[in-house]
């Protein structure tokens, strides 16, 4: 029976940054998952962007997240020797003129200035976007290439023998930490199954408020006038990706989670992304995945308080590529340094 000091129970984007996390801190990982048969990762467009919502704030630890996850995606790329993390400046056409007016307020406060790009840039975009209010660019956001990041990481895993593709049975995880079956013996057991660990006999209690979401990728029918790098986003986000390939999304259904595709989202999508883009979109494909969020909007993390063998690192919700690097690594912190988890993410929060 080989013994590791972490086996990771699912391989999205929460259980890839965190194995990756730990081995880098010299920690020995082996990792399971399903054939990401409940993939959200496999479905996420990847965006990161640091001022988000209605009133165009700065999302939730901006100017920590932001920073680490530039230092944490570009090494990982280096290790596994290929490109997926794309930085890329991100234009908000203006809904109207007071938010405008509220958001070139905000912009003049230093804290801001270091995520939007002041100058006036509304003529590059008019004969693509609809900004009749103008818009400004956000800085340091961009998107990385998920599916592609997994793949790679999961044949560096393969490579090394720390990899099993295997559906995970809680049931046979023994009081010793043994996965009966699998001649795997582990310390410490991390849950990262997104959604799924909802259903969980240990995790079932943790208030999960998943959210299934469903995205189109196409092309865009006239290309002439349409040159576009940068990510488009109001409502609706365009992510353009090679070979004038668009990525449109996307939706927010709470009470039917399933994996189906429906035309109700897809024609959700093209009606906005037809009051963002002035050429029309045509989709070739659309896709629909199931996104870990919570109650509180904050990430789940922690060890079980009757078995603390078993822990989880889940709840990466709509923002799991800007969180989960600096979070992998706060985790880290406790599980390796025993250092306290922060209040708002710690799954104590949640007797
Ligand atoms: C439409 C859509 C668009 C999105 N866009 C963005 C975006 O632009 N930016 C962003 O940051 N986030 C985005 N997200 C959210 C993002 O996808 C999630 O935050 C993140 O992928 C969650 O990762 P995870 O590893 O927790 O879960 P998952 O990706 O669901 O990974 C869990 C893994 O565990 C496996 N598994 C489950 N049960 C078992 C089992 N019993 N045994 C073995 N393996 C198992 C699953 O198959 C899967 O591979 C989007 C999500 C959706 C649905």
């Amino acid at each position: 029976m080989k013994t590791y000091n972490y086996l990771i129970v699912g391989q999205g984007l929460a259980g890839t940054v965190l194995a990756y996390t730990l081995l880098k801190r010299n920690q020995s990982v082996f990792v399971i998952d399903d054939g990401y048969k409940t993939s959200a990762s496999q479905v996420a467009a990847g965006i990161f962007n640091p001022i988000t919502g209605m009133r165009m704030v700065k999302t939730w630890k901006a100017d920590l997240l932001f920073p680490f996850l530039q230092n944490f995606y570009t090494d990982f790329e280096s290790f596994l020797n290929t490109h997926f993390f794309f930085q890329k400046p991100i234009y908000r056409p203006f809904e109207s003129i007071a938010q405008q007016n509220h958001v070139l307020g905000q912009s003049a406060e230093k804290s801001f200035s270091n995520f939007m790009n002041l100058e006036n840039n509304d003529e590059h975009y008019k004969p693509f976007v609809f900004n009749e209010f103008g818009g400004v660019e956000i800085k340091n956001g961009g998107y990385i290439d998920v599916g592609k990041m997994l793949a790679y990481f999961r044949d560096f895993l393969v490579k090394e023998n720390l990899f099993l593709a295997t559906p995970f049975d809680e049931d046979k995880i023994n009081a010793e930490g043994e996965i009966k079956d699998l001649k795997i013996r582990a310390e410490k057991i991390i849950f990262c199954r997104g959604f799924k660990d909802r259903e969980s006999k240990f995790w079932s209690y943790l208030p999960f408020k998943a959210v299934k979401g469903e995205v189109l990728t196409g092309k865009f029918e006239s290309t002439e006038n349409l040159d576009f790098e940068q990510i488009i986003n109001r409502q609706g986000w365009v992510l353009p990706l090679e070979n004038s390939i668009y990525k449109v999304g996307s939706t927010y259904e709470w009470d039917k989670l399933d994996s189906e595709i429906t035309e109700k989202a897809k024609s959700d999508i093209l009606e906005k992304t037809h009051q963002l883009i002035r050429p029309h979109f045509k989709a070739s494909k659309q896709e629909a995945g199931i996104r870990p969020a919570t109650a509180d909007r904050f990430p789940l993390m922690g060890l079980h308080k009757i078995y603390p063998n078993i822990g989880i690192f889940n709840g990466l919700g709509t923002k799991g590529v800007s969180i989960a690097p600096y979070f992998a690594n706060h985790f880290a912190d406790y599980l390796i340094e025993n250092k306290a988890l922060d209040k708002e993410v710690s799954i104590a929060r949640c007797s």
